[in-house]
């Protein structure tokens, strides 16, 4: 099956869409986590794209659909669970046209529904590991040792885009600009609007509720 995973920043993306990967054997894409990937190794790709995911700003459409082309060609028809993408309603209709390419369908959204100040509660205290990307929480969900993560001892950091100014921007434009994907696919996908501001096993539960 391939699904995509929505809600903004902070609403547990993440975290759940590992939580499906292991349970259905689904691929992980995150254009996140594959853009700080290439910032991290100094790539071509992450030289272009590092002053913009430190502002909160999009990466153009262009570059987005290019890298996530190569991933679900990559993938091909093992089931592929996207984080993170399509996140503007041009991004879903170049999406759209590679998946008819491919001959592939998205089998269902999966929307995570947090409150904004929800959000900015959360991603202000999150800090991630740098070597696994389990993500803690200084307050709800803090690690055993303070700045270690508890999975592989690796270093956790706050990410520059988790700052106050930066999170409020990225808020904005998941408003602006990504919501309205949600009306682009309605009508034509099944969409399950999940409370994501339950704890994390009761999302999960509510998750796999309504995929069955
Ligand atoms: P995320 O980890 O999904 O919150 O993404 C972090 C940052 O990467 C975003 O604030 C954007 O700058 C960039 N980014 C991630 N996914 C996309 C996308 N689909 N389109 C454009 N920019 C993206």
């Amino acid at each position: 099956m391939n699904l995509i995973l929505f809600g903004p920043p902070g609403s547990g993306k993440g975290t759940q869409a590992e939580r499906l990967r292991e349970k259905r054997g689904l691929r992980h894409l995150s254009t996140g986590d594959l853009l700080r990937e290439a910032v991290a190794k100094g790539t071509d790709l992450g030289r272009k794209v590092k002053d913009i995911l430190a502002s909160g700003a999009l990466v153009s459409d262009d570059i987005i659909l290019a890298l996530m082309r190569e991933e679900i060609v990559r993938v091909g028809k093992q089931g592929w669970l996207l984080d993170g993408f399509p996140r503007t309603v041009g991004q879903a209709a170049g999406l759209d046209a590679q998946l008819v390419e491919l001959d592939q369908k998205i089998g269902a959204i999966v929307v995570l529904n947090v409150r904004r100040e929800a959000v900015v509660e959360r991603l202000s205290g999150r800090r991630t590991c740098t070597q696994c990307k389990t993500v803690f929480h200084v307050k709800i969900n803090p690690p055993r040792v303070d700045g270690i993560c508890d999975r592989c001892g690796g270093t956790l950091v706050q990410r520059e885009d988790d700052r106050p100014a930066t999170i409020e921007k990225r808020l904005d434009v998941y408003e602006a600009q990504t919501q309205p994907i949600l009306a682009h696919y309605r009508g034509k996908v099944a969409i399950h609007e999940v409370n994501g501001e339950l704890p994390v096993d009761e999302v999960t539960r509510f998750i796999e509720l309504v995929l069955q």
